[in-house]
């Protein structure tokens, strides 16, 4: 018998769970655009968006989801022809390479897999050996979403900084902005990327830029007028933060989304979320002790606090989600990018998540897994619910 009346949960990596005070936020008429409390909603955005990336450098706002912030990026730092080098530990940086790609630059590839993190010691070979600096920059995700492997971007600047290089360090912080902890001016990052519809709490449809008086000085050629950051960084006109007519809605809700993150707090946003993690990797400990389920990185150090990617065996995640889904109404993530993608599921546990959403994550994947008689080890959920009391 199906028991998924009620309310629904979309526990994947992205869209995240959009709070009330979001929805309620984005429930109005249309305000003027001309003038007013739109205009100082928008410039009230800026000093907390760079908060939450702890960087004092500059910020572009883009309509458009994170593949237009990866395009914005590249547009405003390359010319074609030049080189980047993409760090791949899963699918999306070697997605922000082929948006690379199609602008016309060349892309180098250090491919680390599906299981690991980043390793320095090849970084730092591969820009040691490009004595030509034909590399302009180094693309790195700091969570991949994909394998849910989070990437080491302090140890990455240093290992660049050792080399002398002059390459741009530019990271994605899609999947871990407001999860993961990420100091963009500490760790010395030149440019970096998010989007709304993440740890931010807010329909997919903003996404951002920032970066600093290097990158901005490397201006390259593929620019056009419509990504041109310096416009939408400095705008003399209201439009120009939008290059046309303002994202309203979506403005009233990011602020809304930002005012939670300030009201908790960015220590403990990221607290709670190396928690909840940690209830989640708990569960799955025990799960794993018996059967086909294993956590896809192994080392708790290279795991994100924002996406769990499980591996479980052939047409086993279709299995098990399509379970969750129509008898429970929660929503697993599948397994994009893994070979056979039916073999994995993720679970997003970014943003809006608190522990009485991520036990009922655990207890549905343990009812799952009895229905349909997957084998796994004994008490998962009591060593979950452990974590939770201990917090
Ligand atoms: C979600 C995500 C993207 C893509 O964002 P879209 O909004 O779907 O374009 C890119 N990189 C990472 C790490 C992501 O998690």
């Amino acid at each position: 018998m199906s028991l998924s009346q009620g309310r629904p949960y979309l526990a994947i990596p992205g869209p995240s769970v959009i709070p009330d005070a979001v929805l309620r936020a984005m429930h109005r008429a249309s305000p003027n655009i001309y003038e007013g409390e739109l205009h100082e909603l928008t410039h009230s955005l800026v000093p907390d968006l760079k908060a939450v990336a702890m960087t004092a450098q500059h910020l572009a706002i883009y309509i458009g989801n994170g593949h237009a912030a990866w395009e914005a990026a590249l547009a405003n730092t390359l010319s074609p022809d030049d080189t980047v080098l993409v760090l791949a530990t899963g699918r999306f940086c070697i997605g922000w390479g082929e948006i690379a790609a199609g602008l016309g630059v060349k892309v180098e590839t250090i491919d680390h897999g599906v299981q690991s993190s980043v390793d320095l010691a090849r970084v730092e070979e591969a820009l040691t050996a490009d004595t030509a600096g034909r590399i302009k920059a180094v693309l790195a995700v700091h969570v991949d979403t994909s394998t849910s492997v989070k990437n080491d971007i302090k140890g990455l600047r240093g290992a660049m900084d050792r080399t002398g290089h002059p390459a741009l360090l530019m990271v994605d912080c899609i999947a871990s902005l407001g999860c993961d902890r990420f100091e963009m001016d500490a760790w010395g990052v030149d440019v970096m990327v998010a989007a709304c519809q993440k740890g931010l709490m807010t329909p997919a449809g903003l996404s951002f830029v920032w970066y600093n008086d290097k990158a901005d000085a490397a201006r390259g050629r593929c620019v056009t007028n419509y990504w041109d950051w310096r416009a939408r960084t400095d705008p003399k006109m209201y439009y120009q933060y939008f290059h046309g007519t303002a994202p309203t809605h979506h403005l009233y809700g990011l602020r809304a989304a930002l005012d939670m993150i300030k009201a908790e707090g960015l220590d403990h946003v990221f607290a709670r979320h190396a928690t909840l993690a940690q209830v989640i990797w708990a569960a799955f400990d025990k799960w794993s002790e018996t059967g086909p389920m294993h956590l896809n990185i192994a080392n708790p150090a290279d795991r994100s606090h924002a996406v769990t990617s499980i591996g479980i065996g052939p047409g086993q995640g279709d299995r098990l989600r399509k379970w969750c889904e129509t008898q429970c109404g929660l929503t697993l993530g599948v397994g994009l990018g893994r070979t056979p993608e039916d073999a994995y599921f993720r679970i997003g546990h970014m943003g809006h998540v608190n522990a009485h959403m991520i036990m009922g994550v655990l207890g549905t994947i343990e009812a799952g897994l009895t229905a349909l008689d997957i084998p796994h080890g004994a008490g998962a959920l009591a060593a979950a619910a452990d974590v939770v009391a201990r917090a």
